[in-house]
């Protein structure tokens, strides 16, 4: 067996998920990827140290997962955090104060409360947009816009965004083009291939896969960029421990796997939810009646595991539906092996007003849904009784 890991351009993505990063422990012969739990690291005479000195700075475990994710989303430089939005925060820690950003109007609600609540304060300026209109995108950018935020498919309405043409704006605005690749990842979606300058990820998701671990991580291609994001990420200080490490590296093993069933789960779901006499409207960019269905064909590999649909009920007959079933948890939260499900207007986007929140298309009777690996018979029967309880039916 080679010394070196795989390289990014050598496997397939399966390949790469299991070794990128990873190679028998030089010591033991550990096939598994130790968990290094120490702070420091003894140095061979002052200054002189093997590649690691303090675990803040750098810990093998946290390299080998750094690697592995920037392997996977074909990036040459990853760096890992203790939490998806330690990451977005360190993207921020770029830019300075009278700088300009463009964002997406409906990321993630933590995203939007870091942007206005927390660096509004620094007098870094905002504008939220409809990215799935470029020329809207184009038109928000100033002479001060640094940054373009986007995510695609966007939550909970599972809109698609072109990357192709953010990309375009950004590089004519000289900005950076970000994107938060959670809800797709890397198994569907290479945003660096389409130009984009950083990938961001909540690691709690999908890449961690089991809804037991926090973490997050920034993947890019440009090695500037990589060393700048390295200085905060080193002095701010928001690192993963090397448990949390081993805990997503044992996620990604099985990234490809799981993001087929989830997707294949999901289609089936939807599908059928779109065909229910109670069912209004089902939001899933895999289905033909979805308005970005052919932009999401062109550029994600499958359509994922979220889906949501609008109950032809009330605020309390949709609070009984996701209050009345067994199999699906009601959590927020998504991208476990666990089918979870929720209601934006009650729980994740209770703190939007409600004009506001209905404008955005997020309904009284909107429910997201998390569809997990689970029997896709059981999932459907699930939420079969639960809406026909909810309606009385
Ligand atoms: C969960 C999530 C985040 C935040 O990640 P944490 O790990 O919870 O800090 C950011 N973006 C998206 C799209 C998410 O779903």
């Amino acid at each position: 067996m080679s010394d070196d890991p795989p390289s990014k351009d050598d496997t397939e993505f399966a390949t790469r998920a299991i070794h990128a990063g990873q190679r028998p422990d030089p010591e033991t012969g550990a096939v598994m990827t130790p968990i290094y739990a120490s702070s420091t690291f003894a140095q061979d005479g002052p200054g002189d140290h093997r590649g690691y000195e303090y675990s803040r700075t750098g810990n093998p475990t946290r390299t080998a997962l750094e690697d592995n994710l920037a392997s996977l989303e074909g990036g040459e430089y990853g760096r890992a955090f203790a939490s998806g939005m330690a990451a977005i925060n360190t993207v921020l820690n770029l830019l300075e104060a009278g700088d300009h950003v463009v964002v997406g109007e409906d990321v993630y609600g933590g995203t939007h409360r870091l942007f206005t609540e927390v660096y509004a304060d620094y007098d870094l300026r905002f504008s939220f947009v409809d990215t799935t209109d470029p020329d809207a995108v184009a038109e928000a950018v100033t002479p001060a816009t640094e940054l373009l935020w986007i995510e695609t498919p966007t939550n909970p309405l599972l809109q698609v965004i072109d990357l192709d043409a953010m990309a375009e704006v950004a590089e004519a605005a000289d900005a950076l083009l970000a994107v938060d690749n959670t809800f797709a990842t890397p198994a569907l979606q290479r945003p660096l291939e389409y130009g984009a300058d950083i990938v961001a990820h909540s690691l709690t998701k999908y890449l961690g896969g089991h809804s037991d671990v926090v973490g997050g991580a920034l993947i890019t291609d440009d090695q500037e960029l990589d060393e700048r994001l390295g200085f905060y990420q080193n002095s701010v200080g928001a690192t993963p421990d090397p448990f949390a490490c081993f805990l997503v590296l044992r996620g990604t093993k099985t990234l490809p796997v799981r993001m087929e069933r989830h997707s294949e789960n999901a289609r089936t779901l939807a599908a059928w939810l779109e065909d229910h006499p109670a069912i209004e409207r089902v939001y899933y960019p895999g289905l033909e009646s979805h308005p970005q269905h052919e932009l999401a064909a062109r550029q994600m590999d499958a359509f994922g595991g979220m889906v949501s649909f609008e109950l032809d009920g009330s605020l309390e007959a949709t609070e009984r539906l996701v209050s009345g079933t067994e199999v699906f948890t009601l959590a927020e939260s998504l991208g476990g092996v666990e089918s979870l499900l929720e209601q934006p207007a009650t729980m994740t986007h209770a703190a939007v007003p409600r004009e506001q929140r209905l404008e955005a298309g997020v309904t009284d009777g909107l429910v997201r849904v998390s569809v997990g690996l689970e029997a896709i018979e059981d999932l459907r029967a699930d939420l079969a009784g639960a809406i026909d309880a909810a309606l009385d039916r």
